[in-house]
């Protein structure tokens, strides 16, 4: 397995006890139809023409493609990867590659559906696309993930590009893998373009033209977003505690900004298992251990918990940053957290907003809270385009100053409409787009 390498290529995503919701049925088809019903109901807000629903609830392309890659014994593997690219109307579409066990279509269709809503509700000029292979990166070699990403890289190559689909890190991904994709697809191109198609993707490393701070880029806006909530709502976030469900990229960077603000992470979970400590868990240590292991279970300061105890414990912030559909109606009623701030993509259920509504717990809806991720692309893919160099100074403020902007528009559009904030963002969103078609009509 390869962990010392891949610090946040952590997962092994359906293992588990620990996602029960399945129940409801196969839950990445559960994404994409909670993913719609939340732009309907923004569409019957904006009174959205019909036209311009009928085109927005179906992506435009579903890239399906079969490889064979050679594992390490010297026998031959077929993997599935998928690309979905949802809508391009206010630029090339972008969004994640997942590495993970029982990838569907289904599911690359709700995340790239979020991602259209996500990039226009941060006004960045990318559509939404999402994609990745159907394997367990846990039970591989780094020899064979590179094998794996390159050989995809070439599958796809002709439905990807720097002004075309712009592919960047998530769930068992990470800058490595995105550096791989990078120099596979550099490779393929006549030598004279080689340097000008960089940007091929975002998220890598910053020897391989990423940025300085993109790593934490995700978690460092969704620590902005619970800051605005903490600022408005009059809360000293000092001496406050978090849990943090999922601590690979986005959970392990929150927690540490986190701490570095003063709070006390107290209980942290990943797909093997949750460990709690009252005094807080230093998350820097932590993610040394998950480095080392490949998990928080059996982290020396923190005695284990149940995911049940996990979603019940006493805490000011819930920050769910591990996958989709973890927070049904039976954790809606255990959490006693103020507010959850959604660093993962649709964690959760309809069903589960209501139940917490009624609760009053505030939901930070993740095409806010995460959106930090594609805000810090968008700056590597200029970066690239104008053959510059930024420094993490410059990138993080920038990104402070997105992330509270967007946050003040979805909260006033919130207010004025007397909506949630999760229907404000999707609206707003949509009201971006809305105007988008309507400048430019539908070609013919
Ligand atoms: P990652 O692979 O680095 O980490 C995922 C974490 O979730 C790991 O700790 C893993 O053990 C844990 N996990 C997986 N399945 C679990 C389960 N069933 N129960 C509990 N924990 C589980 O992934 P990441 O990049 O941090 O992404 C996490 C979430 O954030 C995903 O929903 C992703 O789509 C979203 N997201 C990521 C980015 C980014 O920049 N990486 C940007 C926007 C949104």
């Amino acid at each position: 397995m390869w962990h010392e390498e891949a610090s946040s290529t952590t997962l092994d995503p359906r293992d588990s006890a620990a996602a029960p919701h399945e129940s409801a049925g196969s839950p990445s088809c559960r994404l994409s139809e909670i993913a719609t019903g939340h732009v309907a109901k923004a569409a019957r807000l904006l009174n959205l023409p019909e036209e311009i629903a009928m085109i927005l609830g179906q992506p435009k392309n579903e890239i399906i493609v079969n490889f064979p890659v050679k594992m390490d014994s010297g026998s031959y593997r077929l993997f599935k990867g998928y690309r979905v690219q949802h809508n391009d109307i206010m630029g090339p579409y972008k969004g994640g590659l997942r590495y993970c066990q029982n990838l569907t279509l289904d599911e690359c269709k709700g995340l790239a559906l979020a991602m259209t809503w996500k990039s226009a509700l941060q006004s960045i000029p990318f559509g939404g696309g999402m994609g990745g292979v159907n394997f367990d990166p846990t039970q591989h070699s780094k020899a064979e993930i590179e094998r794996i990403t390159r050989r995809f890289c070439h599958a796809l190559a002709n439905s990807v590009g720097p002004e075309y689909d712009i592919p960047a890190p998530d769930l068992g991904t990470n800058g490595q893998i995105m550096a791989w994709f990078m120099d596979t697809y550099m490779n393929t191109v006549d030598a004279l373009d080689k340097n000008a198609v960089r940007r091929i993707v975002t998220g890598k490393s910053p020897s391989s033209g990423g940025l300085p701070g993109r790593e934490a880029a995700t978690g460092y806006g969704a620590v902005q977003c619970i800051v605005e909530w903490a600022r408005e709502s009059r809360v000293e976030l000092t001496g406050k505690t978090a849990a943090i469900q999922g601590f690979g990229n986005v959970g392990s960077y929150t927690g540490k900004i986190l701490s570095k603000l003063g709070l006390s992470v107290v209980a942290i979970g990943d797909h093997r298992g949750y460990i709690y400590n009252p005094e807080g868990l230093n998350p820097h240590k932590v993610a040394e251990h998950v480095k080392m292991t490949g998990s928080v279970v059996d982290y020396q300061h923190g005695r284990p918990i149940s995911r049940e105890a996990f979603f019940a414990v006493d805490c000011d912030i819930l920050v769910p940053a591990a996958r989709e559909l973890q927070i049904g109606q039976a954790e809606a009623h255990l959490i006693q957290a103020r507010v959850i701030a959604e660093g993962a993509n649709g964690p959760t259920y309809p069903e589960a907003d209501a139940i917490l509504a009624e609760r009053g717990i505030t939901v930070l809806p993740d095409i806010l809270v995460n959106s930090g991720g594609v805000t810090v692309s968008y700056f590597e893919w200029l970066q690239n385009k104008c053959a510059e160099r930024w420094d993490e100074d410059e990138v993080l403020s920038r990104l402070a100053s997105a992330m509270r902007r967007t946050y003040a528009e979805v909260r006033a559009f919130s207010s004025d409409r007397k909506i949630d904030l999760r229907t404000a963002a999707y609206a707003l969103g949509l009201l971006r787009i809305q105007t988008a078609y309507a400048d430019r009509g539908i070609w013919p």
